[in-house]
């Protein structure tokens, strides 16, 4: 297995980070990830541009250029022999004494790694997950794509330990997002309901991408805050992420969503953002 870190392929045994790296101690860095489907990577500038931000909002220098990061991403999908599964990359702060303030002269840490994954035959896909809410722990500024996960593990381990596949957070009645996935419902009228963008949630790029896919397809779209109330009352629900595309959900804290069984515009939504992700043009 090939990976990046600064500059260099190599193999994951040799990827060796700094003791001080300030992404090891402080959790001081942010990452991305991309899906790869037929051996391309999906929505990707939108990943870069998101990239980019989170960056610029940590005040991180971005080491490189829109064009550098995909043909690094491209190069390790390729070298990797990656059809279908994921592309994670992370920079951090870099390297230096451990002091909080930011430090002088430290270089940005870049480390990519792929992973091999099943989207398009994944098993969650058809019969959709169990998802458990969970108080949302974590800070104020959930726009940025922070390596500071301890929040998202506490929840996805509690959604393990439930029988669950994904945790779906919970601020002042209100659901904010999935563990690693934005959260939709589907109400009885067949609204898509979906959270809108603010500091209280990542701006998914599936998300995004299935916002103008289905208003294209001519289904109804909210973006609007629900409560878990009404996500138990839904006749659908789903999840979005990059590596899982669109996945369904039937059922939430043990309450069987619709029927139990994955929807028909949750199916619908999934052909089309599936059709979106292996059109030709797709880069
Ligand atoms: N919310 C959170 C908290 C996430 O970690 C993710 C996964 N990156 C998402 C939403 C989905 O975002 P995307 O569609 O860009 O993968």
């Amino acid at each position: 297995r090939i990976v990046f870190l600064n500059g260099s392929f190599l193999p994951i045994e040799e990827a060796k980070v700094p003791f001080m790296d300030r992404g090891f101690m402080f959790g001081d860095g942010v990452y991305e990830g991309v899906g790869v489907l037929e051996g391309r990577l999906v929505d990707n500038d939108a990943h870069l541009e998101r990239l980019e931000r989170s960056l610029r909002e940590v005040r991180i220098p971005n080491p490189y250029t829109r064009a550098e990061w995909t043909h690094l991403e491209e190069e390790l999908v390729r070298r990797n022999g990656v059809t279908e599964g994921f592309v994670y990359f992370q920079v951090t702060r870099g390297v230096a004494e451990r002091d909080f303030m930011f430090p002088e002269n430290a270089v940005p840490t870049v480390a990519m790694f792929t992973q091999v994954k099943a989207i398009l035959d994944a098993p969650a896909a058809r019969t959709g997950i169990a998802v458990v809410t969970v108080p949302d722990l974590r800070w104020k500024r959930r726009d940025i794509k922070s390596l500071n996960l301890l929040a998202q593990v506490l929840a996805k381990q509690a959604a393990r330990e439930a029988g669950a596949q994904e945790a779906w957070m919970v601020e002042d009645g209100f659901v904010t997002e999935g563990g690693s996935s934005s959260g939709f419902i589907i109400t009885r009228e067949g609204r898509v309901v979906v959270r809108p963008l603010s500091n209280a949630i990542l701006p998914g790029i599936t998300r995004k991408a299935l916002l103008a896919l289905s208003k294209d397809a001519g289904i109804e779209l909210e973006e609007r805050l629900f409560t878990v109330d009404e996500a138990y009352d839904a006749a659908e629900a789903f999840l979005t992420s990059a590596s899982m595309f669109v996945v369904p959900i039937v059922s939430i804290d043990g309450r069987a969503i619709g029927n139990g069984k994955p929807g028909p515009i949750t199916k619908k939504l999934r052909d089309i953002y599936i059709r979106m992700a292996t059109a030709p043009r797709m880069a």
